[in-house]
């Protein structure tokens, strides 16, 4: 099946309340009912199309949800007011008190650090697997595994997961597998794949202006329906709600994502390949080099490309950091955290968004201190920013004349 992701973002028709081309915006909080009788059934989840109180639904939401459910092919999602709380969300819904959750070991600084440090307390224990390796996943089951939880693209690695056959060993053990796609929208779409709830940091790629946070959850109707419920919904009761104004602006900034990620992975092959070709220990997964190359083209939709990541190894922290503020004075991009800008944005994971992996098992891992990862930008001339960044490079000898 070759599935169409911004068409069916492009071909859903919403309208304002007054003939205009965007939905209107939705600014209560809470909505009146004619009868009595009609609350009392929203409440028990038996009015469909009845809107509540804005924690648990609204239509600025609703509209920006349902386009996201068509870009990941599932039947509904629920927008959040961050990716984090869309994953702690999921994980506390999915998951009791002493259940087991077996997670990737290069994902999200936030997520590890919820995994690892907080999850705990409520009795529930990850083990953190290279998720590439589809046996060492297998074996980490025990009768208590309830998830497999993985990103697409791993942050800041760049691994690659196996979606297909990780929902295998998920349906063959009955299991949830739960995909991060935040680094890969529109290339990679999780859920045809096989997982069963798909998940975005908003924040980034998805809207891309870096003017907020946001995320969501893409899944089932039944699922779906779970988080919001007003009895024991972990989206309803823990309370992390998008905003209608944040919805709509969003959902604004989508229309245009299908050109941007074609923008960025344009821009970051060059790159990459330009990299490599200097001599740069470069990690891109559209470069032949990469170990899961194959696997990535496997599972792409190809019209987007490998994406706007990529990551090089400079040798040391110094020669990191003292490369990325040379590029930020040459105005090349921003030493910031976060992606999926315009602008391009450079940081060393080791000592900021992975900061909460302790230093051993970075090592582990294979997050060396000299590692700085991009997020490239929708520079229009690709080669120019090309010439001043290897000049910079130069300079502080990350190159050699
Ligand atoms: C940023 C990010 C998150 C967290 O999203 P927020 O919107 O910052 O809460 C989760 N996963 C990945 C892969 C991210 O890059």
């Amino acid at each position: 099946m070759s599935f169409k992701p911004a068409n069916s973002i492009q071909d859903l028709q919403y309208f304002g309340e007054f003939g205009g081309v965007n939905p209107s915006i939705s600014d209560s909080s809470t909505y009146t009912f004619l009868s009595a009788k009609t609350m009392f059934d929203t409440f028990e989840g038996n009015a469909d199309g009845c809107y509540l109180y804005s924690r648990h639904s609204s239509p600025s939401n609703l509209y920006l949800g349902a386009a996201l459910a068509a870009m990941e092919h599932t039947e509904t999602a629920n927008v959040t007011a961050s990716g984090m709380g869309a994953i702690t969300s999921v994980m506390l819904q999915l998951c009791n008190a002493g259940d087991h959750i077996i997670s990737s070991r290069t994902i999200y600084g936030g997520t590890y650090a919820f995994f690892k440090n907080f999850i705990p307390k409520f009795n529930i224990e990850t083990s953190f697997v290279d998720i590439t390796k589809l046996d060492v996943v297998e074996a980490a089951i025990t009768k208590n595994t309830k998830v497999i939880y993985c990103e697409s693209v791993s942050n800041p690695l760049l691994e690659v997961a196996d979606i297909k056959n990780l929902a295998k060993i998920a349906k063959k053990h009955g299991l949830k597998l739960v995909v991060d796609n935040t680094f890969s929208p529109l290339s990679i779409s999780p859920a045809i794949l096989g997982a069963d709830v798909v998940i975005h940091s908003l924040t980034k790629f998805i809207n891309g202006s870096s003017d907020t946070v946001g995320g969501v959850v893409c899944g089932s109707q039944e699922f779906i329906n779970a988080l919001r419920n007003v009895n024991d919904g972990a989206c309803m009761l823990l309370g992390a709600t998008m905003d209608s104004l944040r919805a709509s602006s969003i959902l604004k900034n989508l229309r245009t994502l299908h050109i941007r990620m074609q923008q960025h992975s344009k821009n970051g092959m060059f790159l990459a390949e330009k990299f490599e070709a200097e001599g740069l220990k470069t990690v891109y997964p559209g470069l032949k080099s990469h170990p899961s190359h194959q696997l990535f083209k496997n599972m792409m939709n190809t019209e987007y490309g490998f994406g706007g990541m990529l990551t090089i190894d400079v040798g040391s922290l110094n020669k990191a950091n003292a490369l990325m503020e040379l590029m930020q004075h040459k105005n090349l991009g921003y030493l910031a955290v976060s992606l999926g800008f315009y602008k391009t944005l450079f940081s060393a994971p080791g000592t900021s968004t992975s900061s909460e992996i302790p230093e051993e098992e970075q090592k582990q891992m294979g997050l060396s201190d000299g590692l700085i990862r991009f997020s490239i930008g929708l520079d229009a001339d690709i080669e120019r920013t090309y010439g001043v960044m290897r000049k910079c490079m130069l300079e502080i000898g990350v190159l050699k004349a």
